[in-house]
């Protein structure tokens, strides 16, 4: 196999160049919301894309959420022809990061290397895998300029939002259509050994219960808005909850307490809006006429999604017909259907095989609890040939003194690369 040694050469060779395109990536803070920076990390992409002889498309995605002339949704999508046709493998990273929180004994802009890793907000998630998937395509083409079909590297915007204003918005514009792109591989951090899959589903909606407003001190004159809410939680504790514990899945999600069907409550409100922290008042004397709870429930391939809907609403008939005067509306806020890529896909036995050529064990197949952007692929794309694959620990995005180790970023980027031989080296 005289191509993927030269490749391996070729990769460890930028080992430097490597670390410093993540440090100059990680001091580009690109924090969203509100969606800073995005023109300055695409532009900078724009350069070095070019250097390696690829053509380059900036799409600013207007109107969607978050859009603004102070903070336009700017994407950059890097494509490189070969000399043959064939098929185009396409690595996606999305380029913004989440805010920074407190706890951090590094610089989260300062892209620091110390022992190996290098530090910053997004180093894994997902910086560290977007170098990697640079270095990846540049070795490969040090090592095999006249491949077949094309390649095509993607930086969007907002996945951490959404992805409304980045892959949502691009694939709209039929830059996912599988006419386009045959082959597409999200560097995530999933750690280097695991191919993951696709996703569970989401479904969010928003439960008001209303009541009747009136002196605190004779509540039996009104109608308490709370109360029936509680009447809903206690629903939900007594039958939803178990039922959903009994709903496993067959998809490998992890961690494993997530290979269940879930619903968080995310937020209540009724009654009165708190004061502010110097507000030193006391409330007024009220029964509230109106209590807000906002349910986010994942659920699994094996469910579907009218199922889901139809489950949730039969808990609010079952409090209906245990209490008079229980009124209620519901509102859908989002939703996801959830995506699995087959086993048996060709992106998926490609990258296999490369995680054991060059880590001499067998890849993991997993499932992420909660969305990325092979949602939009798989949907609005059509494209079914997707996974995520990168370098980094999971368990570190959106933490602080978050890292990514620069072995795993090589390591990932020779599984990368033999997956582009494989693919795109046909005579
Ligand atoms: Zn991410």
């Amino acid at each position: 196999m005289a191509l993927a040694e030269q490749l391996i050469r070729e990769i460890d060779e930028r080992r430097d160049d490597l670390v410093v395109l993540t440090q100059e990536l990680l001091r580009i803070p690109t924090l969203n919301p509100p969606g800073e920076n995005y023109r300055e990390i695409c532009d900078y992409l724009a350069r070095r894309l070019k250097k390696s002889g690829f053509e380059i498309d900036l799409v600013r995605a207007f109107g969607t959420p978050g859009d603004s002339d102070k903070y336009p949704r700017w994407n950059v999508i890097a494509r490189r022809d070969g000399k043959r046709s064939g098929e185009c493998v396409h690595f996606n990273s999305h380029i913004d990061v989440v805010d920074v929180g407190h706890g951090w004994s590094k610089d989260p802009f300062g892209g620091e290397l110390e022992d190996g890793k290098i530090y910053g907000r997004g180093a894994c998630d997902m910086k560290g895998g977007l170098a990697a998937s640079i270095i990846a395509v540049e070795a490969f083409l040090a090592t095999l300029p006249d491949f077949s079909g094309a390649i095509e590297v993607s930086g969007t915007a907002d996945e951490e939002s959404g992805g409304y204003g980045g892959v949502a918005y691009l694939a709209e514009k039929g830059f996912f259509d599988p006419e386009r792109v045959q082959h597409v591989i999200i560097p995530e951090p999933l750690n280097k050994d695991r191919i993951c899959l696709g996703h569970r589903g989401v479904w969010w909606a928003e439960v008001e219960t209303y009541g009747e407003i009136a002196h605190g001190s004779m509540p039996f004159l009104g109608d308490c808005a709370v109360r029936h809410m509680g009447a809903v939680l206690d629903e939900m504790e007594n039958s939803l909850f178990p039922a959903l514990a009994e709903k496993r899945t067959e998809m490998p999600v992890v961690p494993e307490g997530a290979r269940q069907s879930t619903l968080n409550i995310n937020s209540i409100h009724g009654g009165q809006a708190e004061g502010d922290d110097d507000f030193t008042g006391l409330p007024s004397p009220c029964v509230p006429d109106s209590c807000r709870m906002i349910v986010d429930r994942r659920f699994l391939l094996e469910e579907n999604i009218d199922e889901v809907q139809a489950e949730f609403l039969q808990v609010l008939k079952d409090v209906e017909n245990k209490r008079a005067s229980f009124r209620y509306d519901v509102r859908e806020l989002h939703r996801v259907l959830p995506t699995m890529t087959d086993k048996e896909a060709p992106v998926v036995r490609t990258v296999a095989r490369a995680i054991e050529e060059t880590l001499g064990k067998e890849a993991e197949y997993v499932v992420s609890p909660g969305t990325y952007d092979q949602k939009h692929i798989d949907r609005i794309g059509k494209l079914k040939n997707c996974i995520a694959y990168g370098p980094g620990i999971l368990d570190l995005a959106h933490k602080p003194d978050e890292y990514v180790g620069v072995e795993d970023m090589l390591d990932s980027a020779k599984v990368m690369g033999r997956s582009l031989i494989e693919l795109l080296a046909q005579p």
